[in-house]
């Protein structure tokens, strides 16, 4: 199954990865160096559930709070279900996320996640269960309903609109003609630079569209080949001024702020679509680079991108959202509804 609206890269010819025992290390130098949360992404983590449940499990005893996000097929035989619920549990999941719409029941029946609605409720409720939509034209909306019935009181539904990246960006056209909306061009600063992505070849990119434009894009911050150079990547993620732009100004205020020419006119969907396709373009791309290797330059930006008191909490935040700052998890839920 590869969905056509899809930003990941993964799909069933995609690399089988790096060993567990490798994920495991890494995952305790997340939780060693004071991140609080993991997400493990896909394709679909439960094709995998001999890689899936440990991590889980190493993610708990390390500190690290662990959610994954599902397409559901796993729900169809009610059995396989229940037993997936409490494997999940016992491994101490904290979040289990679904992804419900009608680019998804293609493939995925509506009792698949019906099943896993009543064995969720059956087990007790025993980690917090999210839903995923598309704003604006949820088809699934009498299912999601339906949902939140069986669970009242233990359900939280999200919606976004379809960014133009990955097998998205590709499908652009086909989806607009399948009536979705794409959005349209906007700029704001990008706070999922802020979470970083390994994908399955170990290299580390800085936000999760990086798999998607490959190893030698600006994205990719290097590659592990061992958790040895995990302090090193770390340090490139939080302190690269080009990246502590992008989550402070954004694609196009970093653009404007370097002189750089951003190509006004050109139609772009979305600031990643902007960010991907204008600001990392091949003729730009080095010239950012010999910019911000100019270190009187690299000093101003420093300073002028120093963390400061979330808005909400007064937690350290690193990004803006219209002029005021937010830590990431402030930012995430005031998103809830
Ligand atoms: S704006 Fe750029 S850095 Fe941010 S998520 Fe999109 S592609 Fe990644």
């Amino acid at each position: 199954m590869e969905c056509i609206h899809c930003g990941s890269s993964s799909g069933p010819n995609a690399s089988k990865g790096p060993p567990l025992a490798w994920c495991e290390r890494f995952v305790e130098k997340l939780a060693s160096r004071g991140f609080r949360d993991m997400e493990i992404i896909g394709g679909e983590p439960m094709h995998r559930p001999e890689v899936l449940l440990p991590l889980i499990r190493t993610a708990t005893t390390a500190g690290l709070a662990a959610r994954f996000t599902s397409n559901g097929f796993w729900g169809e035989n009610r059995s396989v279900c229940d037993r997936s619920i409490k494997q999940l549990s016992d491994a101490g999941l904290k979040i289990l996320s679904l992804s419900i719409d009608k680019l998804h029941t293609a493939n995925v029946s509506h009792q698949s996640f019906l099943n896993i609605a009543h064995s969720f409720r059956e087990a007790g409720f025993p980690f917090a269960l999210r839903i995923y939509g598309f704003e604006g034209e949820w088809e699934e909306v009498d299912l999601v309903k339906e949902i939140k019935a069986v669970c009242a009181g233990h359900i939280s539904v999200f919606t976004s609109r379809i960014l133009p990246i990955g097998r998205a960006h590709e499908n652009a056209a086909r989806l607009k003609l399948d009536g979705w909306e794409i959005p349209e061009e906007d700029n704001h600063p990008c706070h999922s630079v802020l979470f970083p992505v390994v994908d399955a070849d170990q290299y580390w990119y800085l936000c999760a569209n990086g798999p998607t434009q490959g190893h030698n894009s600006p994205l990719c911050i290097g590659k592990m080949s061992g958790p040895d150079k995990f302090d090193e990547m770390l340090d490139r993620q939080y302190h690269y001024p080009i990246f502590r732009a992008i989550r402070t100004i954004g694609p196009l205020g970093m653009l404007e702020l370097l002189g750089v020419p951003t190509g006004v006119g050109e139609k772009h969907n979305s600031v990643c679509d902007l960010c991907l396709h204008r600001l990392f373009s091949p003729n730009n791309t080095p010239r950012l680079r010999a910019l911000f290797a100019d270190e009187d330059i690299s000093k101003s930006l420093s300073r002028h991108f120093q963390s400061q008191p979330c808005s909400m909490c007064g937690a350290s935040s690193w990004w803006q959202r219209s002029g005021e700052w937010l830590c990431s998890d402030c930012y995430l839920n005031s998103f809830e509804i």
